[in-house]
C-alpha cells in the first residue's frame, strides 16, 4: 500500500534500514541524558539548521507533535495576552480554539480559502502579542506566499508572528526570518512516522518567553529552553524518532534541491489534472495553492468510488476534509514518494472511467 495520505504519509525507503541500524546500536535504549543521546540531538540540531536552511539564532525545540506546540505557546508565551488568527481553514481554526481554551482571549479572522487577507484591513488591536498564521493549510491546499509573510512582518514588527508549517517544513524552503515561531512534526513533508514536533524560536520568541516567566509546565517554554541548552529535553524524547530524523536527514539534499523537487511534481501534477475531464484542482487560484497537499475536486460519487478502486490498487488516497470532506480527496506531493508511485497513482487515474 501507497499512502498519498497528507500525513501520515508514505516514509523514506531507507527507513528499515535506519531502524534496523538503530536497534543494533543500542539506540533504542540509550538514556536521554546520556553522551549518546547528547551527540545525536546535536548532530540533528545541526542538520536541521543545514539542511532546511533554519537561521543560526533561531533555538530548535522537540517536542511531541503540533499539537503539543499550539498549548506551549499560549500557555508560555501568552497567558491572558491577546492573539490575532487569520485561518482559512481546519488547522488554523483548530490553533485559534485550543488558544481560545487557554488564554480566553484569542481573536479570529477567518479568510477565503481563494484570497488572501487584506493586510490594511487588517484589525491588529495594540495589545496583540500574537498573530498566528497557517503556512500550508493541509484541510483545503493552500499556502501563504513569501511575499505575504514578509510584508505582514515589515507592517507588524512588534508583534510575534507565529507560523504552522506542519505540511510544508522540510517540503519547500520556508522564509523563516519573516516569523518568529515556526512548528511541524514529522509525519508530514519529513517522511518519518508520527510522534515527534519541532518548535523554533526567533531570539525574539525567546525573550519574550523570558519576559513572560511561564515557568510551571513540564513543557514550559523556558524549562524546554533550558534544557535544550544542553541539546536535551524536559521529559524522556522520542529518542528514535529523533535518531530517525538524524539520519533522513543525512540523506537528504539542502531544501532548495527538495523544494525544487516538489516543485517540479506539483507542476507535472497541474498538467496531468487539467489533460483529466473528471478532476480538477479544488483552489483556483494559483497564487494561494500549496504545493505539498493536492485537494482534488470531482462528483462525490466519483470520490468515493474512485477512493475505494485506489485502495483496492494499492492507492492510499487522503480524505476530503470538513466542508471539502464529499467533493474533494487529498494527494499529499510529499518529497518521501518517488517518481514510480506517483506515476503509479497517474496511470490509475488515467484509466479511472469519467462519470
Ligand atoms: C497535521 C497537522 C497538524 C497536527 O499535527 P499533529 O502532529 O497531529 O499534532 C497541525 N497543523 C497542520 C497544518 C497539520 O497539517
Amino acid at each position: 500500500m501507497i499512502s498519498f495520505y497528507p500525513g501520515p504519509s508514505k516514509v523514506w525507503d531507507a527507513l528499515p534500514l535506519y531502524m534496523q541500524d538503530a536497534w543494533q546500536q543500542g539506540v533504542l535504549s540509550i538514556n536521554h541524558r546520556s553522551p549518546e543521546f547528547i551527540e545525536i540531538s546535536r548532530e540533528t540540531l545541526r542538520l536541521l539548521h543545514d539542511k532546511l536552511r533554519i537561521p543560526a539564532e533561531y533555538t530548535i525545540l522537540f517536542t511531541s507533535s503540533a499539537t503539543e506546540c499550539w498549548e506551549i505557546i499560549a500557555q508560555s508565551l501568552l497567558g491572558k495576552a491577546k492573539s490575532l488568527h487569520l485561518y482559512n481553514g481546519a488547522f488554523g481554526e483548530k490553533w485559534y480554539e485550543y488558544t481560545q481554551k487557554l488564554t480566553d482571549n484569542a481573536v479570529s479572522h477567518p479568510f477565503s480559502p481563494e484570497e488572501l487577507p487584506v493586510l490594511s484591513q487588517l484589525e491588529v488591536a495594540n495589545d496583540t502579542r500574537l498573530i498566528a498564521l497557517t503556512h500550508n493549510e493541509t484541510s483545503n491546499g493552500t499556502a501563504l506566499p513569501d511575499r505575504f509573510l514578509s510584508e505582514l512582518r515589515k507592517a507588524y514588527p512588534e508583534q510575534l508572528i507565529g507560523v504552522d508549517a506542519t505540511s510544508s517544513m522540510a517540503g519547500v524552503h520556508l522564509p523563516f526570518e519573516t516569523a518568529d515561531i515556526w512548528y511541524a512534526s514529522v509525519q508530514k513533508c519529513f517522511g518519518l512516522p508520527a510522534g515527534l514536533g519541532l518548535l523554533i524560536c526567533s531570539p525574539k520568541a525567546v525573550e519574550r518567553a523570558k519576559e513572560a516567566g511561564e515557568n510551571e509546565h513540564y513543557n514550559s517554554l523556558l524549562f524546554m529552553l533550558e534544557k535544550m541548552a544542553d541539546a536535551q529535553t524536559s521529559y524522556t524524547p522520542n529518542v528514535l524518532a529523533i535518531y530517525l530524523l538524524m539520519r533522513s536527514l543525512q540523506d537528504r539534499p539542502r531544501i532548495e534541491v527538495t523544494a525544487g523537487e516538489v516543485n517540479r511534481r506539483y507542476q507535472d501534477w497541474l498538467q496531468f489534472l487539467e489533460g483529466n475531464d473528471g478532476l480538477a484542482l479544488l483552489i483556483k487560484n494559483p497564487e494561494v495553492r500549496s504545493r505539498t497537499v493536492l485537494p482534488v475536486e470531482a462528483h462525490p460519487e466519483k470520490i468515493e468510488s474512485l477512493k475505494k478502486a485506489a485502495k483496492a490498487a494499492g492507492l492510499y488516497l487522503g480524505n476530503g476534509y470538513g466542508p471539502w470532506k464529499k467533493s474533494t480527496f487529498r494527494i499529499a506531493n510529499f518529497p518521501a514518494l518517488n517518481n514510480e508511485e506517483i506515476q503509479q497513482l497517474k496511470d490509475f487515474l488515467k484509466t479511472y472511467p469519467n462519470q
